[in-house]
């Protein structure tokens, strides 16, 4: 052992030290299709505005702690209902460690409940935090499995649910009734949390729902949405919830450049949302194009991606792979999800080289 793997055998926790790294492909020269990101920018003809926008940001100053504009843009904007407000978040994985910091208690362990398969960083965080993951299968085809989940919240007694509506990795939306079945049994003793980073592409939202469940937090992304790389989450809930939400945030956490180009953004909703929809609609297509490949499973989607199954989901990403093509292989992910890999929807022309791609891939796999 040198004296640097004696310092970190001293001073770094066992389960950091145990745990993979958090691994991210590097993607230049392929077409991304592994990430979920927006594949449109803005347009051309709004980057100068942008431009003058971010150069008149006052880099030399913190940001305006409060951050009212951009929150009474994001309230306005984003239906927000009356009476609540948000708070922000360096992508909406620092609102997931905010939670569950807040919630890790220190006088016995604390435990974060959620479907599985599920958004990884659910499981990540409660570790770091300190508290128990508890993982409730989903069905065969992704619903949530009621008496498993009853069950699991009686015996668990979570401090926290998280439930990502559409849900990431499968892409389906949970039954809206059976969600607020487990929001009510909760109670006064768990909080839910909806992920609805998808809410862009599938329309339907929590958000509005907010002054029925005391013990709700609907949290957002403007990632999915198209803005991926400025890295803004943000989260409502019942006021006195989310003050104490909002003392464990680092002060400065959204940059002034982040807000500045959200709050551009916001003023040209129209525009991401109409990517939205464009997206949408090519969803339909490749889901059907997948459909049609002799050899493939696809499954409904309400996201910007779809989850397919084929008979050797490792073989196809390497095939897709050497074709420049990313997708993400989650065969070793969940027993659920044997064989299965996701795909980002993209622009009709990136789709239809994934496509071209995977229908070579899939002729090969058969024929050698
Ligand atoms: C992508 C994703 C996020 C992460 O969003 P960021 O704001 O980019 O950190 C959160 N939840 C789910 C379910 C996601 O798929």
């Amino acid at each position: 052992m040198t004296s640097i793997d004696r310092l970190i055998a001293n001073t770094i926790r066992a389960d950091v030290r145990a745990v993979a790294s958090y691994v991210v492909a590097d993607a230049s020269g392929f077409i991304k299709l592994d990430a979920m990101e927006n594949p449109y920018q803005l347009p051309a003809e709004l980057h100068e505005e942008l431009g003058r926008r971010l150069a008149a940001a006052a880099l030399n100053r913190y940001p305006v702690a409060s951050y009212a504009s951009l929150k009474e843009a994001i309230c306005e904007e984003l239906g927000v209902p009356d009476g609540y407000n948000v708070i922000l978040g360096n992508g909406s994985d620092e609102l997931i460690a905010i939670i569950d910091t807040a919630t890790a208690r220190q006088d016995q362990r604390a435990t974060v409940l959620a479907p599985v398969p599920a958004f990884v960083m659910y499981q990540r965080s409660a570790q770091f935090a300190g508290m128990d993951f508890v993982g409730v299968p989903l069905t065969a085809d992704f619903a949530l499995d009621m008496p498993a989940m009853r069950a699991a919240i009686a015996q668990h007694q979570p401090a926290v649910l998280y439930l990502a509506y559409p849900n990431n990795p499968t892409g389906n939306l949970f039954d809206a009734a059976d969600m607020a079945e487990l929001i009510d049994l909760l109670g006064e003793k768990g909080i839910a949390v909806i992920d609805e980073a998808y809410e862009p592409f599938a329309q339907t939202s929590f958000m509005e729902h907010l002054p029925e469940f005391p013990n709700l937090v609907v949290m957002r992304t403007l990632s999915k949405l198209g803005l991926a790389g400025i890295r803004l989450g943000y989260m409502s809930a019942a006021p006195a919830l989310l003050a104490q939400f909002d003392k464990v945030r680092p002060p400065y956490n959204v940059n002034v450049l982040t807000q500045v180009a959200a709050e551009f953004a916001l003023e040209h909703i129209d525009i991401l949302d109409a990517q939205a929809d464009s997206i949408n609609a090519a969803r339909t297509v490749l889901a059907a194009d997948l459909a049609a490949l002799a050899g493939v499973t696809v499954f409904e989607s309400s996201a910007n991606f779809l989850l397919f199954r084929v008979a050797d989901s490792a073989a196809v990403t390497d095939k897709l792979a050497a074709a420049k093509v990313l997708v993400k292989n989650l065969g070793k992910m969940h027993p659920l999800l044997a064989n299965c890999i996701r795909v980002t929807v993209s622009t009709p022309d990136e789709n239809a080289a994934f496509m071209a791609a995977l229908a070579a891939a899939l002729t090969e796999s058969t024929t050698s």
